[in-house]
């Protein structure tokens, strides 16, 4: 890509580099490029440090188009952004007549004095434009450095992507760049890891392929993109269409949705649609389960509750599990989440019930039955299908948050099926 179509961040504060807090704002600024054709290419974290900010703005100057600096805005003596910038660009501060408006106009609006020290935050690099800040207080800039185009932001996030749709995008829509156009699809999975899915992926993730596949996993969830560039927008939506169909036909076991990240959010939809009620019971997920479809707008209509069933006497006497099942096979089997997946069904009468039973760990596991193991039941109509998994055992929670995505996507299948 040209240096016009890459970006650099400046994220500025003490407390990203202490580790008190991540940052949020380079990601929020990389997803509001993407649609112009741009992408990111460094984010350099620095104190708050008017040497290292200047520093840090001109390496990027060098390299990008397009400089972010986020941060250290405010009306204190260490907020030193501007002082940073001003710089960089090897000019002076001046007051702005404009800014200081705005900073006045956000104190009356919530009907509060303004300090004395707020006046130093109509100050801007001279030649730089104000950025209104609707949601607070600091106002940001924008000015040139050399050949890049800087734009000075808030950091609390809120703040930023106020400004990145009010302020960026449309001088982003009235700079477009010549030639160079992305298009861009995703997909999520389940039921794939990272290595499994690049060995599959093949040359599709190979540094340089247009377009270009990168992949990310969160709590069983793996988020693939697929990204390409070309001269037009059509060139580049058919070469992204084309890997789409390609990508489709490998992955059509594990992708669950090309629109919505959260699986609980996709079975949502389909159980909202279809009117289909649905329930579980749960055992080593303790009711992550049913936490994640109440994610759901609306979901009431058609989850009545469900049962968090941990100990054998809970699945008996709550699920009618029998205890001769539990005795025989114990309670983390095929038969035992099947009768709690029948026994959901029937208690609370919904058409589709899941059931997780495991060992999450890190103790109860055996050689038989290590940590790791889960069954699952689906019950849709009466009929009940069971799944294994055996997943490492890479600690509790994780196991847990494993186990919720596949009940989740286990439901969302019944619910297609349905
Ligand atoms: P304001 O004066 O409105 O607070 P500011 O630009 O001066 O804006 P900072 O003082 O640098 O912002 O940061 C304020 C708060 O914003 C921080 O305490 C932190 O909670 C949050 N913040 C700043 N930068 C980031 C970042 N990169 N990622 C996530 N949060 C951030």
């Amino acid at each position: 890509m040209s240096r016009l179509a890459v970006a650099g961040v400046v994220a500025v504060g003490e407390e990203l580099l202490a580790g008190e807090h991540p940052d949020l704002d380079s990601p929020l600024i990389a997803r509001a490029l993407l649609p112009h054709g741009r992408q990111l290419a460094a984010v350099h974290v620095v104190p708050d440090d008017e040497q290292a900010i200047a520093d840090a703005v001109t390496e990027l100057a060098t390299r990008v188009g397009l400089i972010f600096v986020t941060g250290g805005l405010g009306p204190t003596l260490d907020d030193v952004t501007r002082h940073g910038v001003a710089r960089a660009a090897g000019v002076e501060l001046r007051h702005s007549d404009e800014a200081w408006r705005g900073v006045q106009a956000w104190y009356a609006r919530s009907g509060r004095d303004i300090p004395e020290s707020n006046r130093r935050q109509a100050l801007i690099p001279l030649g730089a434009s104000v950025l209104h800040n609707r949601v607070g207080t600091a106002p940001g800039f924008r000015c040139r450095i050399g050949d890049a185009e800087l734009f000075a932001l808030p950091g609390p996030p809120r703040e930023l992507e106020e400004m990145l749709d009010h302020e960026v995008d449309p001088w982003l829509r009235q700079h477009p760049l010549e030639g160079e156009h992305l298009a861009i699809h995703h997909f999520y999975l389940a039921g794939l890891s990272e290595s499994v899915f690049a060995e599959q992926a093949g040359d599709w993730m190979e540094r340089g392929s247009n377009p270009l596949i990168g992949c990310t996993v969160k709590s069983g969830v793996l988020h693939a993109r697929l990204l390409a560039h070309a001269e037009t927008p059509e060139r580049a939506q058919a070469l992204v269409d084309g890997r789409s169909r390609a990508f489709r036909e490998r992955f059509k076991e594990h992708i669950f949705s090309e629109e919505d990240a959260d699986p609980a959010h996709a079975l949502g939809r389909v159980l909202l649609e279809k009117n289909l009620s649905v329930t579980c019971a749960e055992s080593c997920t303790g009711g992550m389960v049913a936490a994640a479809l109440t994610r759901v707008a609306g979901i009431s209509a058609v989850f009545p509750g469900a049962e968090v069933t941990y100990s054998n006497q809970a699945k008996s006497r709550l699920l009618g599990v029998a205890p001769e099942l539990l005795e025989r096979h114990g309670a983390v089997s095929a038969p035992v989440a099947e009768a709690m997946a029948r026994g959901a069904a029937q208690r609370y009468g919904a058409r589709l019930a899941l059931s997780v039973t495991g060992i999450a760990g890190p103790g109860g596991g055996s050689s038989e039955k290590p940590v790791g193991l889960v069954w699952f039941g689906v019950c849709l109509d009466g009929e009940v299908r069971t799944l294994e998994r055996r997943w490492p055992p890479a600690g509790r929670e994780r196991v847990r948050a494993w186990a919720t995505t596949q009940a989740l996507v286990l439901l969302l299948e019944a619910a297609r099926r349905a």
